[in-house]
């Protein structure tokens, strides 16, 4: 999710209440601290979890992977800034292994804002969020040195064995460099924001996001990757394979929807009035948080995309 606004309200607060106060702005708030329980998922394979609603005191970002290889561990995202004390006692819980890697799902500040706090860490991102992540207040002046050091475009493996992990970019959706991990071994896949939730997406076309595309390239992982069970998700818990898929429907639905009201000459803000979520997909919600997603932002978008 797009953090950008509400973090430099968070920023412009933090120093006003210095100059008033001559105090430092308050860290992570105790409940955030809290709710970044690690779970664990698999052998070897544990997440952070973030809290789902993000508008609340104890949102921390999204879901953390912790994958223990024989030489150290990688991180998959580092949530918000202010998090990598409590990111790294979690690990420190379940190894003595040093954090020797970081692999960023995107570009927001949810997913790689306490990227700097492990210093320069080997981090890989796709190269179109690292272009991304250049443009970021967070990744700015002195603090370009913490941008990542290796990029792909297409697909990488790292390791080998038991500790293999395949990279994958299948196109634009939640942003235009949004990674797939996947642990063969552990026949697991996190996903990031490409599936944060069961709702309407959060498409973010300033960073190069496609309401039109997503479901397409949904479909792409779908068809292209093999002997995956288990779905690590941006913003809840684990989910399955058939959770992704069922995803894809709901998406690709949702913009046949778009097209079908921009044909029948209906505004936006009709349409977006009269989307209900097909029964069939249960436990789904048109919108978690009106701030993100939800059929009105995601029918500007397609509207836009689909007239050009
Ligand atoms: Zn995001």
């Amino acid at each position: 999710m797009r953090r950008i606004l509400v973090l430099g309200v968070l920023v412009a607060f933090g120093a006003l209440s210095i100059a008033v106060s001559g105090q430092a702005p308050p860290g992570p708030s105790a409940a955030a601290i809290a709710a970044a329980k690690i779970e664990k998922v698999k052998d070897n394979l544990y997440i952070i979890a973030g809290s789902g609603a993000e508008e609340t005191s104890a949102f921390s970002g999204g879901n953390v992977a912790v994958f223990i290889t024989a030489s150290g561990v990688t991180l998959v995202d580092s949530k918000l800034p202010g998090f990598g004390p409590t990111i790294l006692e979690r690990v420190k819980s379940v190894t003595d292994k040093p954090i020797t890697r970081i692999i960023n799902t995107h570009t927001h500040g949810d997913h790689t804002g306490s990227n700097p706090f492990f210093g320069t860490v080997e981090t890989i991102v796709q190269e179109n969020t690292k272009t991304n992540m250049a443009r970021m207040e967070d990744f700015g002046g002195a603090n370009a040195k913490f941008l990542p050091g290796r990029t792909y475009t297409d697909k990488l493996t790292v390791g080998s064995g038991k500790d293999r992990i395949d990279l994958y970019y299948f196109g634009r959706g939640h942003t235009n460099g949004d990674t797939f991990v996947v642990f063969p071994a552990l026949r697991t896949m996190h996903v990031g924001d490409m599936f944060a939730w069961k709702a309407l997406p959060y498409i973010d076309p300033d960073n190069g996001g496609s309401v039109v595309e997503q479901p397409k390239t949904l479909a792409k992982v779908v068809a292209s990757v093999k002997n995956v069970d288990t779905i690590i998700n941006g913003h809840i818990p684990v989910s399955t394979w058939k959770d992704l898929q069922e995803f894809v429907s709901f998406t690709s639905d949702f913009v046949a929807y778009a097209e079908r009201s921009l044909k029948a000459g209906k505004s936006v803000e009709q349409a977006a009035k009269e989307y209900t979520v097909d029964p069939k997909y249960t436990g789904y919600q048109a919108s978690v948080n009106p701030m993100f997603g939800g059929a009105q932002p995601n029918l500007e978008i397609a509207y836009k995309e689909l007239k050009k």
